[in-house]
């Protein structure tokens, strides 16, 4: 190690990621906690990140995936459980395999496709795993949650913010849409955030009975096979740093990428003061999950939802409409003049489109808005 370097060393196989490794404090846990203990190849890309932290942190809670054992890659077989160790002073990360038999090897293995390299993300492709459907269940009229369970040997977290690729061959025609993957805290009664090495995935899909995919999803029996690619898309942690406000802004299934990022924003930023989530959808029977959502406002003080339909029976006393300029300026009030604000939002691309000039004309600046879109 010389000064400033800094190496993985996976399966024998060396990864130097010096210019962009710097020790996270309380890192360690959290990269014990990804690397499980029945993994066996640690990482399916090295990629080149931004700077140091965001590359540690993307390492230790997001582009990390383990997939499943490939012996031929090592020349001789190993046990099953690896250590690993950070030496936080130099930021150097181990990663101990054991021999499974106690003799010399010639030679090491063949490096993985992909491996032994530092690759910028945009170069590495996307890499599918074959996921098995556990469960589908109804959440409203016509939206399921999808529960779909990872390869053997596999860790792949999907980072906040972020989507992966489904894919199904459909008539045999391969067909990739993308879909955000939910976390359960809004299910379970918000105990635990899920677990790191959680072997399984879980989706909120909706289905368009003339539409292509999701159909074809829907058809699927228990114990079926999709295929999930790695994640992908351009939120990034750092935008909530030292974040005191969040306003979510949420269409119909745009509400997916808001799941994780309330259970993150609630449980990891600790000068944050509120969280509101604004959330259009056509009638009240489309809400999704909407008294875990009431349970939560509930519960936590600083969160605080609003319903806004746009075909609402004669019955509905909530907002009405679709995202316009009086709804808005009401509901974006700073809980302090200065306090730093972000606010996101999703739903079909009208929504989107006309959210993001109400947003600019209310004098938020570009900073301060995250769009997800196609
Ligand atoms: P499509 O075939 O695309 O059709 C959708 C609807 O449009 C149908 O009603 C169809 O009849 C109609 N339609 C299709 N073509 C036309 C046309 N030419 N003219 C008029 N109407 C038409 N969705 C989720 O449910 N959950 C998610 O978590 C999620 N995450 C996403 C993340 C990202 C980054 C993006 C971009 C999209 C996400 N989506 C999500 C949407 C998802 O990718 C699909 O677009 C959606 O599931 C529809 O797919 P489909 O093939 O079934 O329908
Ligand atoms: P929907 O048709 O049920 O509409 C939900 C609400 O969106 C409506 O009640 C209305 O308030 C608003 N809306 C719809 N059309 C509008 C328009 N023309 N102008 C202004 N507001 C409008 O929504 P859905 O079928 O659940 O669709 C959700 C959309 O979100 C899909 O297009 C999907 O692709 C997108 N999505 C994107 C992501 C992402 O990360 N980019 C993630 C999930 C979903």
């Amino acid at each position: 190690n010389k000064k400033d370097d800094c190496w993985i060393c996976i399966r024998g196989f060396v990864y130097n990621v010096s210019p962009y490794m710097e020790y996270h404090p309380g890192g360690e846990d959290e990269l014990m906690r990804a690397a499980g203990s029945d993994g066996t190849d640690l990482f399916d890309q090295v990629h080149r990140w931004v700077n140091y932290e965001s590359m540690l942190k993307e390492c230790l809670v997001g582009r990390m995936a383990i997939k499943p054992a490939v012996p031929k890659g090592l020349s001789r077989e190993i046990q099953e459980d690896f250590s690993v160790r950070v030496v936080e002073n130099v930021g150097k990360i181990e990663i101990v395999l054991k021999k499974k038999e106690n003799t010399s090897w010639k030679r090491l293995g063949h490096p993985l496709e992909n491996h032994n390299l530092l690759i910028p993300k945009k170069d590495t492709g996307l890499y599918y795993r074959k996921c098995q459907l556990i469960s589908k269940e109804g959440v409203t009229h016509d939206t399921k949650l999808f529960c779909l369970m990872l390869p053997a040997s596999t860790h792949l977290q999907v980072p906040v913010g972020q989507h992966v690729y489904l894919k199904l061959t459909i008539t045999g025609t391969e067909i990739v849409k993308p879909y955000t993957p939910v976390s359960d805290f809004l299910l379970s009664e918000f105990k635990e955030p899920v677990l790191l090495n959680n072997k399984y995935i879980y989706f909120l899909i909706k289905i368009y009975p003339a539409g292509l995919f999701t159909p074809e999803l829907d058809h699927l029996h228990i114990g079926d096979f999709v295929s999930v690619s790695n994640p992908e898309g351009n939120f990034k942690i750092s935008q909530f740093r030292e974040l005191e406000d969040l306003f979510l802004l949420a269409a119909g299934t745009g509400f997916t990428p808001m799941v994780k990022i309330l259970n993150y924003a609630l449980t990891n930023i600790p000068g944050l003061r509120k969280v509101k989530l604004m959330f259009f959808n056509k009638t009240e029977d489309d809400i999704i999950w909407r008294s875990q959502l009431e349970k939560l406002a509930f519960k936590d003080k600083r969160f605080d939802v609003e319903f806004v339909l746009s075909a609402p029976t004669s019955e509905w006393n909530g907002k009405r409409g679709y995202i316009s300029p009086a709804l808005l300026s009401q509901f974006l009030k700073r809980s302090l003049d200065n306090s730093r604000v972000l606010i996101c939002i999703c739903g079909p691309t009208p929504f989107t489109e006309q959210g993001i000039r109400l947003l600019h004309d209310l004098n938020f600046s570009k900073d301060e808005i995250h769009s997800f879109t196609a």
